[in-house]
């Protein structure tokens, strides 16, 4: 992609997240880190990197604080690195894509992800999207602005998919999916095995995916969370991708802290991947103990 191309993505991504324009993607190789969760094979699927200058302009407001956090957790001070992932799960009967990354025209890694983990685009029979941003849905529309998942019935909170077409920024995605959407009401499985959770503030219609197979749990926070240093360190900053601050904030500091109560493994898609790990009590705030169940 041409470097205009590049910053012109960037510039509409952040007119979407309300964040930093400064925004840059940075591609990355194609991954995909298979594991078992009971009867369920669980695999994110890499997608990109988003690197922002440590401005005090999307994270809190104190670019020194964040500088100090960021170099206690062995970071580059100067700025902050996201992944950009997906997660797939295989279970009897579905294929699964939670979030489906940036999309053609963008530095997008997802296909080649997905192709190392052994599924063409047409295998996938359920893509679960947690809220309507680029980085989430953009992979939905493929090059020739068709849907990239044809067989795939797209599934997104009622709250969300209103959102969705209501934003300009979305409409030629809306155009390629819509025939293939089913919106549901968060709190009751919609799948086996998969349950979504409301948790409404980043977007009007943003949910948590519970994935549960014989007693094994994990949760696909979304984008509850978005630096893994500075998001669970200090979970009370402002995140400026929040559409709705103050309730993003809540929503973040209540889910990080029962999260951390229960010790339940944890999906992220901005954490650095695979993002899988735990969240853990450190002082007043969190820390990340990233690990892939089974992995020596
Ligand atoms: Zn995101």
């Amino acid at each position: 992609m041409s470097m205009k191309r590049l910053i012109a993505t960037a510039a509409a991504l952040a007119l979407v997240a309300g964040a930093s324009s400064a925004l840059a993607q940075v591609a990355v190789a194609p991954a995909a880190t298979p594991f078992k969760l009971g009867a369920f094979e669980v695999i994110p699927v890499a997608d990109a990197l988003f690197v922002l200058p440590n401005d005090g302009k999307t994270f809190g407001t104190d670019p020194a604080a964040a500088s100090k956090l960021l170099a206690a957790a062995g970071q580059p001070n100067d700025k902050i690195t996201l992944g950009v992932d997906g997660l797939l799960v295989k279970t009897p009967g579905h294929v699964i894509l939670i979030d489906t990354g940036l999309g053609a025209g963008a530095k997008s890694a997802m296909i080649g992800s997905l192709a190392k983990a052994g599924v063409k685009p047409e295998d996938v029979t359920d893509i679960l999207i947690t809220h309507y941003h680029g980085d989430h849905t953009g992979g939905m529309k493929g090059a020739d602005g068709k849907s990239a998942f044809p067989k795939a019935t797209v599934r997104m909170s009622a709250n969300e998919w209103a959102a969705m077409q209501k934003d300009a920024g979305s409409k030629a995605t809306v155009d390629a999916i819509s025939a293939q959407v089913k919106a549901f009401t968060p709190g009751v499985s919609i799948l086996p095995g998969i349950t979504p959770i409301a948790l409404y503030g980043h977007t009007p219609g943003h949910v948590a995916y519970e994935i549960s197979s014989q007693g094994q749990k994990l949760i696909d926070i979304g984008d509850t969370v978005h630096s893994y240093v500075l998001g669970l360190n200090e979970p009370g900053w402002i995140d400026n991708f929040d559409g709705d601050k103050p309730v993003g904030i809540a929503k973040r500091t209540a889910e990080v802290k029962q999260l951390a109560a229960t010790k339940e493994l944890v999906f992220a898609p901005h954490f650095p991947y695979p993002g899988v790990g735990h969240i853990v009590a450190d002082g007043a705030g969190y820390k990340w103990a990233p690990g892939v169940p089974g992995a020596k």
